[in-house]
């Protein structure tokens, strides 16, 4: 009997799909003979690790969720009244298993392919018509990371916009949250932006000022009338950002209506749990004349080639890998999932139901100051929604104590405690906290009469900022009110979409893998998804020993002294590395050091990160094999090394290899007073073979939703961590509530201490199953994998680049350029994939007019098979173009993708078969997987504009 851990159990062979046979098979197909063979033809030796990772040994599942309880217990669920920002709300349960918890919506990819994400776009639509009527303004995105990043934002857009190019200051209102203010900080600094932080109503309004920004609710949680303000700042030509609370929005009149030119804010408290701080989709809404400006995705309606309603991205969808650093934002993976969540959870109370949500939030805060100020305590907010403040003197100290004693927190700032009342709020807490108050001052609850209280509650919300205007007023908010039809209305949306529960998603620097279920379960437990970001140290403890884990197991992989977990995306995290780099060099008495090295194939994310933290780009070339032009590269850093900042590379290459000569391109940079930025989005081919720190990088982000198993979640959320070596741990990002300072911390980049903390746990769950050896393998076989693919198609298709000895990392390029020739475009083949039951490969990145394939190691022998079957049929079909037997226009490649609707018609007249269109090869036929709709409109699209749901007369046509 062997009673040590049973093959079975172990997670590694549940999370590497390929076992020992197909392993054989595999490297037959790919010319070696063992695993290590075909590493050490692609990884090059100097750069190899030298011993394997130092990580506790693997856990099996069972053990892992068993030991997470424990740690789990060390979060105290206290009732969180601290608002600022955050609050606690009701995830709807068919909300929560359907969407929150179903791989059918969190492992989708960003919705390129729009034909196979009708039901996400609908949904993202559905949260784009909330955030207008809610805002009252005319265009809105699909969600920022949160509502600080969505500030700094706002206030970039404003600085880009302004007419007066001197001006160069930007009023912040004090009563905006402090983790906001100090987000505005962090991005104004490198363009010598000055913000001059004050009171609304007494700033005096100069012409250097380019815009301002307030908080509706205010961070002290007043409604104060900006009204008069706005039209003081219109009137010196100054733009207006509002920062709002989306439930307050349900009784306040919203900003639209006085005046603000873009309104940002946090769709949290619609149904997103706290999560010790994130993920949760911040909004971003403007007027429709700076569309063009506007950070982040818009979704937008259009018509597909039947003429029949569709949705795609619209306008900037890939903008930054068009205009690099001249982009809107570095803005790429938000926060979908959450969206889609909040858009749900509108969807399912209708504005009825949200003003109920809200009437009752406001009414519970009314009640608890009118009990309060009956036992003589004094209350600061006049006009107020959900925040009271009460100015407790000597009692701030029992007051405190008594709150900790009933498992309460209260916000506090010296002698005045703030009590936020949220949706989950009951009038048992109400009286629970009456009940303290008055023993703390010597009295009884029996003094406060709260039932006749109850009854002659009066608004404290002035007249003219009550709110007028109808608002969720389309059918889609009207029409999902009982379960059944919600559980309906997500299924027939989920339905639309291809994910991973389908098929594998081979997106080239994506890293589609699988997203495990014991690494999604721990994330909606409420010890970890109830925790308010602000919550005390001492209550906390559980989340801390999580981080702190998750900081060594990551410092390991990447050969680096710490981590920080403040990014919400990869993108973010170039640009915290960006400004840790720039901090560095201040440091050392070089602020002048602001050039950013960045090959011409770099992801359109670096430019846009490296042009935010206000450096000046420099491009260096690449030779004719896809590597970074080491002479170029040199004559650059020699060129610029009085004012070198640093050089951003992504390892291995975007083109899928393991440049050889990385070591001595970090030299140079070194040696000519630079630092080395790793852009560390393929890490999949890496982790355990070899280390950012290895090859000679300072720093290196990791996009935790690719290589750690967060699921993509059809556009987000991310984690972008960075790592660091020790030199630059000192200037990693502080927060201004919680003290996380180092010695020299820049200020936040997120508005959450840890970021989306609670997703760390996916990850953590990830290296925890899989420990050393574990990881490793999942490196050997994504390359493995890459490989049997490229031997596979490379008959077929040219595979752009390989290593020196003809090998691809774990992606490779599949070069689509010569059917140009014969009419037949990368797209096309794109389309087609999907008629095959594909998601297509990453498209034009980062060559235009080819395909990045990447497969992962999570994928079977049998899925690449059917995959490579798939491409080897489509090349036949562009054959059959190429000799002239199928027409050039009317074939299956460019009538791609077939919906049922067009295989079925009656009068079929297509020089093809039906079977030929929709059934191409024997195995679809098993499993078909129907596109929703024809080929999108894209020009159509942006032409006619429209961002936001339809008139139900329009909707009744399509
Ligand atoms: C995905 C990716 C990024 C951006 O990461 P986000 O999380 O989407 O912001 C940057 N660089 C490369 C090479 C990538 O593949």
């Amino acid at each position: 009997m062997d009673l040590n851990i049973d093959f079975k159990e172990k997670f590694e062979s549940r999370h590497i799909s390929p076992d020992g046979l197909e392993t054989s098979e595999m490297l037959a197909t790919t010319g070696v003979s063992s695993l290590e063979e075909l590493i050490d033809q692609t990884i090059p030796t100097q750069i190899r690790l030298k011993r394997p990772l130092n990580l506790p040994a693997p856990k099996s599942e069972f053990e892992y969720l068993t030991n997470l309880k424990q740690l789990a217990s060390k979060n105290k669920v206290f009732k969180s009244f601290i608002g600022q920002g955050y609050y606690d709300t009701i995830t709807p349960s068919v909300i929560l298993r359907n969407i929150f918890e179903n791989p059918g919506w969190y492992t989708q990819y960003t919705p390129y392919q729009a034909e196979i994400s009708q039901g996400r776009l609908q949904a993202l639509l559905n949260f784009q018509t909330m955030v207008l009527d809610l805002t009252g303004m005319e265009i809105a995105n699909a969600s920022l990371l949160d509502e600080a990043t969505a500030a700094a934002e706002a206030m970039f857009m404003q600085f880009s916009l302004r007419k007066n190019k001197d001006a160069n200051t930007f009023f912040v209102s004090e009563q905006l949250f402090p983790q906001t203010i100090d987000v505005l900080r962090t991005r104004s600094a490198p363009f010598g932006i000055e913000l001059i932080i004050g009171n609304h109503e007494t700033i005096e309004l100069t012409d250097s000022m380019f815009g301002a920004i307030v908080q509706y609710p205010a961070g002290n949680g007043v409604v104060y009338n900006y009204s008069d303000f706005a039209a003081r700042a219109h009137e010196k030509g100054i733009k207006l950002t509002v920062v709002a609370d989306i439930l307050s929005l349900c009784l306040l009149s919203p900003p639209g209506e006085w005046g603000a030119d873009i309104v940002v804010g946090s769709t949290q408290r619609f149904g997103v749990p706290m999560g010790f701080g994130g993920p949760h989709a911040a909004f971003f809404a403007t007027k429709e004349e700076y569309k063009r400006s506007m950070p982040g995705r818009i979704i937008g309606v259009t018509i597909d080639t039947a003429g029949n309603y569709a949705l795609r991205m619209a306008l900037q969808t890939r903008e930054q890998h068009i205009r690099r650093d001249k982009a809107t934002s570095n803005i790429c993976t938000a926060q979908a999932l959450l969206a889609i969540m909040a858009g749900m959870y509108a969807a399912y109370h209708g504005p009825e139901g949200l003003k109920a949500i809200a009437k009752r939030t406001h009414g519970l805060a009314i009640l608890l100051s009118d009990a309060l100020q009956s036992l003589g305590y004094l209350q600061l907010n006049d006009s107020y929604f959900d925040t009271v403040r009460f100015d407790l003197g000597a009692l701030a100290g029992p007051i405190h104590a008594e709150a900790l004693n009933n498992e309460m927190n209260l916000f506090y700032q010296g002698s005045i405690a703030s009590v936020t009342v949220d949706e989950t709020t009951s009038i048992e807490d109400i009286k629970t906290i009456v009940r303290f108050f008055a023993k703390v001052k010597g009295k009884s609850i029996h003094e406060v009469d709260i039932d006749s209280l109850k009854n002659t509650l009066h608004t404290t919300i002035p007249a003219a900022l009550e709110r007028q205007s109808a608002f969720l007023s389309h059918p889609v908010f009207n029409l999902h009110h009982s379960e059944h039809e919600m559980l309906r209305y997500i299924k027939s949306l989920e339905a639309k979409d291809l994910s991973l529960c389908h098929s594998m998603i081979p997106l080239g620097s994506c890293t589609m893998k699988l997203n495990a279920t014991t690494e999604m379960i721990p994330v909606t437990w409420p010890e970890f998804s109830k925790i308010h970001p602000f919550a005390p140290t001492d209550q906390v403890g559980g989340y801390m020993q999580l981080i702190d884990e998750l900081n060594n197991w990551l410092s390991e992989i990447t050969g680096f002294a710490a981590m920080s977990f403040q990014p919400n995306a990869g993108a973010q995290g170039e640009y915290t590395g960006l400004m840790v780099i720039r901090a560095y060099h201040a440091g050392r008495g070089e602020p002048h050091r602001n050039v950013a090295l960045i090959p011409s194939s770099a992801h359109g994310t670096n430019p846009a990160s490296a042009a935010m933290a206000g450096m000046k780009i420099v491009v260096v070339k690449c030779d004719v094999n896809g590597n970074i032009d080491v002479n170029d590269l040199k004559l650059r850093a020699e060129e610029h090394k009085d004012t070198l900042s640093c050089l951003m590379v992504t390892y291995p290459s975007t083109h899928g290899v393991f440049e050889e000569s990385i070591m001595e391109i970090c030299e140079i940079i070194h040696q000519n007073g630079g630092q080395v930025y790793m852009d560390g989005a393929n890490m999949n081919a890496q982790v355990g073979l070899t280390s950012p720190a290895t090859i000679g990088a300072d720093v290196c982000h990791l996009n935790l939703h690719k290589t750690f198993c967060i699921p993509h979640g059809g556009g987000g959320p991310g984690v972008g961590p960075i790592g660091v070596a020790k030199h630059l741990v000192p200037y990693l990002p502080a927060h201004a509530v919680v003290d996380i300072h180092k010695e020299k911390s820049i200020s936040a980049v997120s508005a959450a201490p840890w970021g989306s903390a609670s997703i760390l746990l996916i990850s953590h769950a990830y290296i925890a199953m899989m420990g050393a050896e574990g990881l490793t393998n999942a490196t050997r076989y994504a390359i493995l994998n890459a490989n049997y693919i490229k031997s596979r198609l490379e008959k077929h298709y040219p595979v752009l680049y390989s290593g020196s000895q003809g090998r691809c990392a774990h992606e490779m390029i599949l070069d689509c350029r010569a059917f140009k020739n014969f009419g037949i475009e990368v797209t096309d083949i794109a389309k087609r994939l999907m008629d095959y039951g594909f998601h297509a490969p990453t498209v034009s990145f980062p060559v235009a007019g080819t395909l990045m394939v990447e497969p992962t190691e999570s994928e079977p022998k049998h899925e690449l098979d059917r995959f490579c079957d798939a491409l080897i049929s489509i090349r036949e079909e562009i054959n059959e173009v190429e000799n002239g037997s199928a027409d050039r226009l009317n074939n299956p490649l460019k009538q791609a993708p077939h919906t049922a609707a067009v295989v079925t018609i009656d009068d079929w007249d297509r020089p093809y078969s039906r079977q030929q269109a929709a059934f191409p090869l024997p195995y679809v036929s098993e499993h078909k997987f129907w596109p929703a709709v024809g080929r999108v409109n894209d020009t159509h699209g942006d032409r006619t504009l429209i961002c936001s749901c339809p008139p139900i007369e329009e909707y009744a046509e399509a």
